[in-house]
């Protein structure tokens, strides 16, 4: 019963996400570079009446690689399908995709480099000569029958473009690398979502939000939300710096947008492995996190902060990360 009611609270948090959710070019704030190209683009396949080229999306969570799948297809004006490499097991499943296609569609694979092998296979001849190969029978009598596809789009997402196997990586067309926000597109993304939400934010409000999501819109969005509710619940439900800067201490988000865990993921580096360096394998068991979502989601922002640096032999906390703690730094050595 309990988790009914939370995976619904969950549900309609999503619903609201959706509805906040850029659904133009126009719509999407920063990011000029990939907006720039992505108009030329796209303005290109409209005027030669083609289906855009494949599209690589790479960069963090949450700043706006499916957003942006989704604005290609709505700028294209044509349909968008969407699924992700863990969902999609088998060849099979693949081509059944492939072979609904209509002309100039958008296929949005998330998480592409999670594409198991041979249905990544399938993929080769789909991006390049728009045919999929099936196999009828099994054995020496095996025939192989090969089935045109219409011209589509692959809109590929995956967090980190050097986990994607070099022959999937060669077949983008257009490759753009998504890179953390700064904090005046954020303060512009959080005045957008508190306009669509109707919630009252003042300048400075915004301001803390933006400085606190670690240069990421879903964080933003996130953060936003929550500090609606201690506004609407213990103020007048205006966000204005002295709620929001209340709300996040409260939410345990620091001055830098730090949370828990990057807080105990810092602190176990420097008090239980002399700063460094200690293998990512070891710290997430420290953690209590699992490897991988410490390696995509907190490294990349606490090493673009400095507070964090990956070597050779393992991660190792910064001088900065001490001060942040002000603490002496003392990597290595003695206290
Ligand atoms: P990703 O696919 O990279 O994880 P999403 O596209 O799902 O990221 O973006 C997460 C949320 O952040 C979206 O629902 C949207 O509300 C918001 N968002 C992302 N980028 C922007 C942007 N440039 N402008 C406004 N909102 C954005």
């Amino acid at each position: 019963m309990v988790e009914r009611v939370v995976d619904a609270a969950y549900r309609q948090e999503d619903e609201k996400e959706d509805s906040l959710r850029p659904r133009l070019l126009d719509e999407f704030v920063g990011q000029h570079g990939v907006k720039e190209n992505l108009r030329v683009f796209i303005d290109a396949a409209r005027l030669r009446r083609e289906a855009l080229d494949h599209v690589l999306f790479y960069g963090p969570p949450g700043l706006g690689k499916t957003s942006l799948a989704h604005i290609i297809a709505n700028e294209l004006g044509v349909n968008i399908r969407v699924t992700s490499g863990p969902a999609v097991e088998r060849a099979g499943d693949l081509a059944a995709i492939l072979t609904n296609l209509e002309e100039g569609d958008v296929l949005f694979i998330d998480e592409i480099h999670r594409l198991p092998r041979t249905v990544e296979e399938v993929l080769y001849p789909a991006m390049e000569d728009f045919a999929v190969d099936i196999i009828l029978g099994k054995g020496p009598g095996a025939r192989s029958l090969r089935l045109d596809l219409p011209k589509f789009t692959l809109v590929g997402a995956t967090t980190r473009a050097g986990l994607l196997s070099a022959p999937l990586r060669d077949r983008f067309g257009v490759v753009q690398h998504l890179t953390y926000f700064p904090v005046s597109d954020l303060e512009l993304i959080v005045r957008r979502a508190a306009g669509i939400l109707r919630v009252p934010v003042e300048g400075t409000g915004a301001h803390e939000i933006a400085r606190r999501s670690r240069g990421t819109p879903r964080i933003a969005n996130r953060l936003l939300r929550r500090v609606r509710d201690f506004a609407q619940v213990l103020g007048d439900g205006v966000i204005d710096s002295a709620v929001a800067c209340d709300a996040l201490v409260r939410m345990n988000v620091d001055e830098h947008g730090l949370d828990e865990i990057d807080h105990r993921l810092l602190l176990a580096i420097m008090d239980k492995f002399s700063g460094g360096p200690v293998g990512l394998d070891t710290l997430a068991a420290t953690v209590g996190e699992d490897a991988g979502t410490l390696e995509d989601v907190y490294e990349p922002y606490l090493m673009q902060m400095g507070l964090l640096q990956r070597t050779a032999r393992g991660r190792e906390a910064t001088e900065l990360a001490y001060r942040h703690f002000g603490r002496p730094f003392l990597r290595g050595g003695a206290p």
